[in-house]
């Protein structure tokens, strides 16, 4: 049984597919995070660039040199701005798409949360999921 997810930005200029199942979600407290969600953290779908495809549009890229030192490349819609997706520069094999940006992410939860050095005092961390300060190793 194969499911492909699908996702996209608020306005609809940009979608995507994604073929590989998720189950499990990632909270990201960075400050960065903070900055392009305008909000207390970003959620994540932590996948495979192989199993990622857009189909519809041209996302924007914005290169920022992250907290944890590295350069972290930032798509998002250039005509409503809903960020899309990121990489790493170094490691584009590994996409980090918003959990928000997936139509139907109903049978996903959040796993893990990282950065949590930087988060807001009003953001709920689930203590029941696993928590990193910093980047995952
Ligand atoms: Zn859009
Ligand atoms: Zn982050």
């Amino acid at each position: 049984m194969t499911s492909t997810i699908t996702g996209g930005c608020l306005c609809g200029a940009i979608r995507y597919t994604i073929s590989a199942p998720v189950s499990g979600l990632r909270a990201c407290h960075c400050t960065h995070c903070q900055k392009t969600s305008g909000t207390g953290s970003s959620v994540n779908a932590v996948i495979l660039g192989k199993d990622f495809a857009i189909t519809q549009g041209t996302p924007k890229r914005y290169a920022a040199k992250a907290d944890s030192g590295r350069t972290l490349l930032r798509f998002f819609c250039g005509d409503c701005g809903s960020p899309v997706y990121s990489q790493r520069e170094a490691s584009p094999e590994r996409l980090v798409v918003r959990a928000g940006s997936i139509d139907d992410s109903s049978a996903m939860k959040i796993v893990a949360n990282i950065w949590t050095k930087s988060a807001r005092p009003w953001s709920h961390i689930d203590p029941g999921t696993e928590q990193l300060p910093g980047n995952p190793a």
